[in-house]
């Protein structure tokens, strides 16, 4: 019984500001625990920073209320001042994370950070170097005991960047609510973060309230505002903004935009692709990173488009989605993937499934389709001029006989090779049946083709193939038909007149050249 009366002797009960401290100390530490109980909720950390920053605001303001001496109030201050600072920029963090903005980066968050250590250094240098405090005496009058402060030359700056970085997170938290219109979000945080804001304004303007300075109170107040605020609509707002972060990091890029094709947000990926948005400069045309018709913002669309990156090249994928809310038009959501594995897996499919893996040219079908549309496009454009080859390996029979099947392989795919090697970019060449390969030459007249036709198979006849302990060579027979001369009706048409003048140069000793000649109607 004895004992807990003496409790009530406590200077605490002397006045009652110092027991709405004293609960103010109380809330605090409750939402400081809370915030340590959840501090591994993604972003929880954010908010329990700024709860401990408070905590020891308090903690400094209530052993400065039940202080009896300056000394012990001094000392007060200073404990209270490690959380002081700190204040305006936490909750300014707090706000970007919990209104979905990009997180900063380094530098820019440390600079930021800065002034605090340097405001708290300066009211521990206290009373060796005035700075923070000219003076400080300690008053017993009024409400409640409190310290009186003369300001030094970093008391108001202090104030200043708490007041500054206070308001930008009211902003900040206010506009993106206001934007995802969530309002009661936006009247509680508003509420919540102009208590603080209104308690330090009226000490900025009228000093403290008879000895009292309500704002730790205000803050706690504050503090258990949005602690409440995040306990009851912890899973909705963590889970947008845990979507946010989803989008935020991964791999493919997302970009907003207005009605008017204005970027108006975009995540880190999207500054990979497009170094330009780096700047943060929104407000960017989409048309203004890449080619892109304004029409098309309006109709879902899938489509690929290339880019060179660090000298390698992307193959991206751009999905198209117009938004709509209440039937009218609000933007557009771009999202833009690397689909560079798969675009390279359907190059080497196509590839493989176009090319002859023995002789590294076309298989049959792709020579004729390509080159049906190669040899379309000289009748129109060449002025007629155009040769086909169609070459076979004599007596390539004997060969397989000879030295076996993977030997006559072994020529089949050094002769590819040689035709690859030998003829132009622009020719096109492929396997048309066994051992017989053909080249469609567009833009070459007759004494040209006949010239390749001279060195292939000069260069297929000095070649010395080795089987085992012995060598031997090959000749190949060509026939060729060229356009002017024989006026076929198609392609097909000319590589069958090759064919004939092949057949010529079989029926006339092989390992010669023969052109087709048109017989007289
Ligand atoms: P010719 O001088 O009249 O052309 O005599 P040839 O023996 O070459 O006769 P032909 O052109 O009719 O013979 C084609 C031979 O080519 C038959 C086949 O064994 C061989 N051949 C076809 N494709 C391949 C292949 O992919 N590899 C190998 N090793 N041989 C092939
Ligand atoms: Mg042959
Ligand atoms: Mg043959």
């Amino acid at each position: 019984m004895v004992s807990s009366l003496q409790l009530f002797d406590s200077p605490i009960f002397d006045s009652p500001i110092a027991l709405v401290t004293a609960l103010s100390f109380l809330v605090i530490s409750i939402v400081f625990a809370y915030t340590l109980a959840c501090w591994r909720q993604r972003n929880m950390m954010y908010f329990a920073v700024l709860a401990f920053a408070v905590f020891i605001n308090v903690l400094g303001y209530f052993l400065e209320v039940t202080a009896t001496t300056l000394e012990a109030a001094v000392v007060a201050s200073k404990v209270a001042y490690i959380g002081v600072p700190l204040t305006g920029i936490l909750f300014y963090y707090f706000s970007r994370v919990f209104s979905g903005k990009p997180r900063l980066k380094a530098l820019p968050f440390t600079l930021l950070l800065l002034p605090a250590p340097i405001f708290t250094i300066s009211v521990f240098a206290y009373p060796w170097l005035p700075v923070f405090y000219e003076e400080l005496a300690f008053s017993t009058q009024g409400l409640v005991n409190h310290l009186m402060v003369t300001p030094g030359l970093l008391y108001y700056p202090c104030v200043l960047y708490n007041l500054f970085f206070t308001a930008l997170a009211l902003f900040n938290l206010v506009t993106s609510f206001m934007k995802q219109k969530r309002y009661e979000g936006a009247v509680i945080f508003i509420f919540a973060i102009t208590i603080p804001l209104a308690a330090y304004f009226y000490n900025l303007a009228f000093g403290n309230l008879d000895g009292w300075n309500p704002q730790r109170s205000a803050l706690t107040l504050s503090m258990a505002l949005l602690a409440i605020y995040l306990v009851r609509y912890k899973k909705a707002e963590w889970l947008s903004v845990g979507r946010e972060l989803v989008v935020q990091d991964m791999d493919d890029a997302f970009i907003l935009l207005d009605n008017k094709g204005n970027i108006i947000d975009h995540n880190v990926s999207a500054e990979n692709y497009f170094p330009k948005l780096q700047k943060g400069a929104l407000n960017y045309k989409l048309e203004e990173l890449w080619e892109f018709p304004e029409e098309n913002y309006k109709k879902y669309d899938v489509y690929q488009f290339g880019i060179t990156q660090n000298g390698q090249y992307k193959q991206l994928k751009v999905s198209i989605s117009p938004l709509e809310a209440n039937e009218k038009a609000t933007g557009t959501l771009v999202v833009i993937s690397d689909d560079t594995a798969s675009y390279q897996m359907i190059q080497d499919l196509t590839r493989m499934a176009r090319t002859d893996e023995l002789t590294g040219l076309r298989n049959r079908a792709t020579f004729f389709s390509e080159g049906s549309l190669s040899y379309a496009m000289t009748n129109r454009h060449e002025g007629h001029k155009g040769c086909a080859l169609m070459m076979d390996i004599d007596h390539f029979k004997v060969v397989n006989d000879t030295y076996g099947h993977a030997m006559g392989d072994e020529v089949l795919a050094y002769i590819g090779e040689l035709i690859l090697s030998r003829f132009r970019h622009t020719d096109i060449s492929g396997r048309y049946g066994g051992e017989e390969l053909c080249v469609w030459m567009p833009a070459t007249v007759h004494h040209g083709a006949y010239h390749v036709a001279e060195e292939i198979q000069a260069a297929v006849e000095a070649k010395q193939f080795v089987y085992g302990s012995t060598t031997f060579s090959v000749t190949v027979s060509i026939g060729i038909a060229c356009m002017r001369e024989s006026n076929p009706k198609d392609f097909d048409d000319l590589i069958r007149q090759a064919d004939e003048a092949l057949y010529e140069a079989k029926n006339t000793g092989r390992n010669r050249i023969c052109t087709y000649k048109p017989k007289a109607e």
